[in-house]
């Protein structure tokens, strides 16, 4: 395999281009996946059954009115761009539809390429920041690994045993987070500042966090559904795996916050003021809140 050297801007760039393109994806996400009916979708989906809503185009029948319908998870879901790789690339554009006898494998590699794509984020931003070498090169590593694999064959990718890879890259994402936050408060804060950082996994549903300075804090996997953070501070925190569901970000300041994704921030309530990192878009349901 390929020793490829990733650097700083280019990773930056491969986050950035990390974007569903639905126009070139055969409506893998309204079909691939098992969905039970909830406040988020409207009807109970069996894997590999298209949704009613699905045109023969594989465009959204109700695109324009989602959220009225009771089909809000539509407007949250991100692929990263997963879909259209399977479409294009794994299955080389053959459309199931027309091709019924690749359909269930197809659907089968959708799920696993979604991951290899969320793991790619991750490490491609990770590899965005001022690391040390030695971190930077096992980052880079990964990186390469998982870029590898999302073009090999269909049969390759159902075999993926994908906690060996996931365990390995959670303790280099971790190691990041800890570097960057350590830096970022060292430069942020005077010495005094002698604040709890470590919010994991914490239960904050419904919390009144409303101009807080939550600056640095580890809040991976924190439980904020329906937290109000307006106007909190929150540059260099780690979100990773945070549940932001409802969380209100109206003038939140979120421009360094770090691993934070499309569907996390699709997830939120949010304004024009909330200042979002440059590559997470401002949601279109967010307009006129
Ligand atoms: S409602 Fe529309 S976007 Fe949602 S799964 Fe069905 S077809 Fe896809």
């Amino acid at each position: 395999m390929s020793e490829e050297r990733i650097t700083g801007y280019t990773a930056k760039r491969i986050r950035e281009s990390l974007q569903a393109d639905c126009q070139n994806c055969f409506g893998l996400c309204c079909t691939a996946l098992n969905i039970v009916a909830s406040s988020d979708f409207a009807m109970n989906k069996a894997a590999g059954t298209p949704c009613l809503n699905l045109q023969s185009d594989y465009s959204c029948q109700i695109h324009s009115s989602l959220r009225e319908k009771g089909f809000k998870g539509c407007t949250v879901f991100d692929c990263l761009g997963a879909g259209q790789m399977v479409s294009q690339s794994t299955f080389n554009g053959q459309d199931w539809r027309k091709n019924p006898q690749i359909a269930a494998k197809m659907f089968r590699v959708f799920p696993i390429m979604e991951q290899l794509y969320e793991m790619i984020a991750y490490l491609a931003e990770a590899l965005s920041y001022q690391l040390s070498l030695s971190l930077s090169e096992k980052l880079n590593r990964q990186l390469v690994q998982l870029q590898h694999l999302t073009n090999q064959e269909a049969d390759i990718l159902l075999a993926i045993d994908m906690t060996k890879y996931r365990m390995p890259i959670n303790e280099l994402l971790l190691e990041t987070s800890q570097h960057i936050r350590n830096n970022f408060m060292s430069n942020a804060f005077d010495t005094k500042n002698k604040r709890k950082y470590n919010y994991r996994g914490v239960d904050w549903i419904g919390k009144n966090l409303k101009d807080e300075d939550l600056r640095a804090a580890d809040l991976r996997g924190a439980y904020l559904i329906a937290a109000n953070l307006q106007n909190t501070d929150l540059r260099g925190v780690d979100f990773i795996g945070a549940d932001l569901r409802d969380a209100v970000l109206s003038g939140a300041n979120l421009s360094t916050s770090m691993f934070l994704t499309q569907m996390q921030i699709n997830s939120a309530k949010g304004n024009s003021k909330t200042i979002l990192p440059a590559h997470l878009k401002r949601p279109s349901h967010w307009l006129g809140q």
